[in-house]
């Protein structure tokens, strides 16, 4: 941690957040955390060089009128869910490596998870689709993402016992509920479900606290001040990497390169701004694509007739399918007989969350407006049952 002058996240004493002091694990060969309840950092005391064992240098940052501690967010979550805590816990069911065997999939459980993940068709606005588990050391964070937001819940109670299964609800329900304004009212209840996932950790995983499982204790706080997680993450800047690399056409100088094409993309972003001045961009549109598919654009996200842009939520608060969609409207399905997918920690229609059998026999259409429809969801199918999970960002209050 250079820019703040402190010593490294894995260090003893490298929460940035508060005074937990770690303990080397010689059995883990790092630094673990098993203490989640202590007093916070404050600005007031890190400008008074209260903490000595953790500063190692002075730093510029603090001519700047900020709070040391709380202006450093932890909780990108690109890092400490996705390729953090979520990476770690999918490698480690596959391969056993915890210390606590009882977690271990079977070679077989394994097959099928990766037969799962294959067969998944994710909403259009996920540009990733999934790959099996023998591929994971080459997964993207935003797969990860992907199955710890819409996919875990589905898959997972086939393979996992009762109590490891309980356990990750604590996680995925307190991680989910800090990613959209519209739980912001239960942030305290997040809160305990984090504090219990941690400090439940080594029930099921060993004493491996490592700092990323320690920062869970955190994130609401950071929640709180900035807002819901995928309004801070590092998402873009990875984005932006990306593309910046993919303008590199040879070995050579690749900073002038990189110049010359940022260059010329600025010109063309100035011309499509001014294009797009001109045209009306109000939503939602209805398109049409190639295939004389007719697509409604709301800004956020689409929808159409294709298997994984088909289904949502009406301001009615009833799920629907749809079956046609007309210049003036759409015809859709009304799903019956929706349920639960967990009772525990909190029911999952609290987080907007159903599931329900396949919709088979004569169903009657309805009408809905444009005006009546609410978020998207993204939908799986699993033992001929349809899971229902809400796409996080289309989501609003
Ligand atoms: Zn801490």
């Amino acid at each position: 941690m250079v820019y703040t002058g402190v010593c490294n996240f894995n260090s003893r004493h490298g929460c940035l957040k508060c005074t937990t002091v770690g303990e080397y694990s010689h059995q883990y060969h790092t630094v673990v955390f098993p203490n989640s309840r202590c007093p916070k950092r404050t600005n007031e005391e890190f400008r008074n060089k209260k903490y000595r064992d953790r500063l190692k240098s002075d730093t510029p940052l603090l001519k700047l009128p900020i709070d040391m501690i709380e202006d450093f967010p932890i909780s990108d979550s690109l890092h400490l869910i996705d390729l953090g805590v979520m990476k770690r816990l999918l490698v480690g069911w596959r391969d056993g490596n915890f210390k606590n065997l009882t977690t271990k999939w079977r070679a077989d459980d394994t097959l099928k998870v990766t037969q799962f993940l294959l067969t998944c068709k994710l909403p259009s606005e996920i540009h990733r689709s999934m790959r099996g588990l023998d591929e994971l050391h080459h997964w993207k964070a935003s797969e990860f993402r992907s199955f710890f937001y819409y996919l875990s819940i589905v898959i997972l109670p086939d393979f996992m016992s009762k109590g490891p299964y309980e356990h990750f609800l604590t996680l995925f329900c307190g991680v989910t509920i800090c990613s959209s304004l519209k739980y912001s009212s239960i942030l305290d209840l997040s809160h305990e479900l984090l504090l219990y996932f941690v400090e439940n950790f080594k029930t099921y995983y060993g004493n491996y606290i490592t700092s990323n499982i320690h920062n869970l204790v955190h994130i609401t706080d950071e929640v709180r001040k900035f807002g819901p997680l995928n309004t801070f993450n590092s998402y873009p800047f990875e984005n932006k990497l990306y593309c910046i690399k993919k303008m590199l056409r040879a070995g050579n100088k690749p900073l002038s390169q990189i110049a010359k094409r940022l260059t010329e993309s600025d010109w063309n972003v100035k011309s499509k701004l001014s294009k797009a001045k001109n045209e009306t961009n109000q939503y939602p549109v209805i398109k049409t694509n190639s295939k004389n598919r007719k697509i409604i654009d709301f800004g956020m996200f689409v929808i159409s007739n294709k298997i994984q842009d088909k289904y949502f939520m009406t301001t009615e608060e009833e799920i629907i399918e749809v079956a046609e969609i007309t210049d003036e409207h759409i015809k859709g399905y009304r799903i019956e007989n929706v349920s639960d997918i967990f009772e525990l920690p909190i029911k999952s229609s609290y987080l907007n969350m159903f599931k329900t059998g396949v919709q088979n026999g004569n169903r009657t259409t309805e009408i809905i407006s444009f005006n009546n429809v609410s978020y998207k969801f993204v939908v799986t199918t699993n033992k001929n049952e349809l899971y229902f999970i809400p796409l996080l960002h289309t989501l609003i209050i």
